[in-house]
């Protein structure tokens, strides 16, 4: 059993560069998971001078710990649109997501990508009575938009569902396969990549931006943050606008089918299969915010024993986290509303294979001053009225329940003999011993003070309020956290 992605159990990133010097662009774009590839990938013909900087590897994000599924049914989307916005604004978003996976799938074919890629059908079920009446409603809003849907009463999986609705223009794919090659198409457009270059400030001067890394500058007329959870809290005020919901993953061989299924809402469960050299089926469940349910330890169990009441025996088993926004519209565009050119695309709701490819296509036209006809939907500035005032309360009080509880909770039986946290002059020192050698860190997440969880199965401290990762070595492997959390005596 490997605690890692199916998807990065591979050799596949060659050309790997870490930038070793000053430059100046005319774009930047910070983060090479799928929005920044994608994004780059939409520049790559122009003469822009573009470079994408990663403070990993390409893939390693949040896009290569995902599903991979590629498919417009999104749980019950449209109905949430039509109940926050209204009908047109759902046609809009289903139009978006349309538009965005044809594109992709064509982008595919066109440059002959080698990703995996599958048309499959698309399910969405429930395993309660009172719920058909939700995901039938859905049925009828796609309906509406004169797509074709199929309703099913009976189970699907071993997953005890009672009603389904299905659609069949859907498809699944290796995300990870997807961005090495669009890696080495933009290189070969002489884009630079450059891998293991963290940015950790940026500032406006006259009309640039200043990126510093550790060692150099960046300087830039554009920027643009596709790095998922910004490292700056001004001014986009993102823990306000995000909540973060995580879940837990296994890939287990299993005969390939061509479909995939998830519930209509929490608790979730979703499966899809996928055929590389084995066929596996690849299983997530658990799905919760990130400040729910602390023990990781019971969280992988859970998991676990999920898995094999399925008659599933997990190859790899892996966490991820998305970030939610307060009305299930992402955020793609500009920052500030003067004409100002940092500019950012995050917050899919866990639905960031088509949206980060429409992200590429907005913020590219943004950029090159083209009318792109999604760019006021997912407008990141947009202001939605007193309905959605409980949901900036709720995120607050996650906020604060993560950081509270993750003090309160932080408990000795979560952890084996090998994991001590202790109070050392005032800093909570966490000590993980493994082949008689000790690890220590600083318990502290450095982004917003939250007390953060050891994840023994992954060998990572976690932070339970925004999600920053850091290694046993304490270096940040995910941020928001720009800093990592050594602890030398
Ligand atoms: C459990 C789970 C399953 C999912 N499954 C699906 C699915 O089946 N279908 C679907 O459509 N969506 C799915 N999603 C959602 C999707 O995976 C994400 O929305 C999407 O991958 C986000 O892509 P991204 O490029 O914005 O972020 P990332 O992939 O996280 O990329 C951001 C990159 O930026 C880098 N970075 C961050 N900060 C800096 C910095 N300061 N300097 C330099 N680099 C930086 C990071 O290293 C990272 O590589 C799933 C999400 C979860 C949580």
């Amino acid at each position: 059993m490997k605690y890692k992605s199916i998807w990065l159990d591979n050799d596949l990133n060659k050309n790997i560069h870490s930038l070793d010097k000053d430059i100046s662009l005319d774009v930047l774009i910070i983060g090479g998971g799928l929005t920044g590839l994608n994004t780059l990938y939409h520049l790559k013909d122009t003469n822009l001078n573009v470079a994408l900087v990663d403070s990993s590897l390409v893939g390693s994000g949040v896009s290569g710990h995902s599903t991979g599924k590629i498919t417009y049914l999104q749980e019950l989307i449209y109905q949430d649109l039509t109940k926050t916005y209204n009908k047109t604004v759902a046609k809009k978003y289903y139009q978006s997501q349309i538009t965005g996976l044809n594109n992709l799938v064509k982008t595919i074919q066109k440059e002959k990508i080698k990703c995996d890629l599958d048309k499959v059908d698309s399910y969405v079920f429930t395993t309660n009575k009172d719920e058909i009446k939700n995901i039938r409603a859905e049925k009828e809003i796609l309906e509406s938009f004169n797509v074709k849907v199929e309703e099913r009463f009976g189970n699907i999986e071993n997953l005890n569902s009672t009603y389904s609705i299905k659609v069949s223009d859907t498809y699944v794919f290796h995300p990870v396969k997807y961005l090495y090659t669009l890696k080495n198409i933009c290189l070969k457009a002489k884009k630079e990549i450059y891998e293991n270059t963290k940015i950790v400030n940026i500032e406006k001067n006259d009309n640039e931006y200043i990126c510093k890394t550790d060692k150099y500058t960046i300087t830039a007329k554009k920027v643009v943050f596709a790095g998922h959870y910004p490292f700056f809290t001004i001014p986009f005020l993102s823990p306000l606008k995000f909540n973060i919901e995580k879940s837990y993953i296994t890939a287990s061989l299993s005969e390939y089918k061509k479909y995939s299924v998830i519930t209509s809402k929490n608790p979730c469960k979703s499966i899809r299969f996928h055929k590389d050299k084995n066929e596996y089926k690849i299983f997530l469940t658990n799905s919760n915010k990130i400040c729910n349910e602390l023990d990781e330890k019971k969280n992988f169990d859970n998991l676990i024993n999920k898995s094999h009441s399925l008659n599933l025996n997990p190859e790899y088993i892996w966490k991820n986290d998305d970030i939610m926004s307060i009305d299930k519209l992402p955020y793609i565009g500009r920052l500030k509303s003067d004409n100002d050119n940092l500019l950012i695309a995050t917050a899919y709701n866990t639905w960031g294979m088509i949206n980060s490819f429409v992200a590429g296509e907005i913020i590219s036209d943004i950029i090159l001053n083209k009318h792109n006809q999604f760019e006021n939907l997912f407008n990141p500035l947009r202001i939605k009225g007193l309905s959605t005032i409980p949901k900036y309360a709720d995120n607050i009080f996650s906020n604060i329940k993560g950081f509270v509880e993750s003090k309160i909770q932080r408990n000795k039986n979560w952890y084996s003999n090998n994991v001590e946290i202790k109070n050392i002059n005032g800093i909570n020192v966490g000590i993980y011993k493994e082949n008689n050698k000790t690890y220590k860190v600083n318990t502290k997440c450095p982004h917003l003070g939250c007390s953060l969880i050891f994840n023994e199965k992954e060998k990572t401290w976690d932070c339970p309020c925004h999600a920053s990762r850091f290694d046993i070595n304490g270096k940040c492997i995910k941020g928001p956290s720009k800093y990592d959390i050594s602890y030398k005596e």
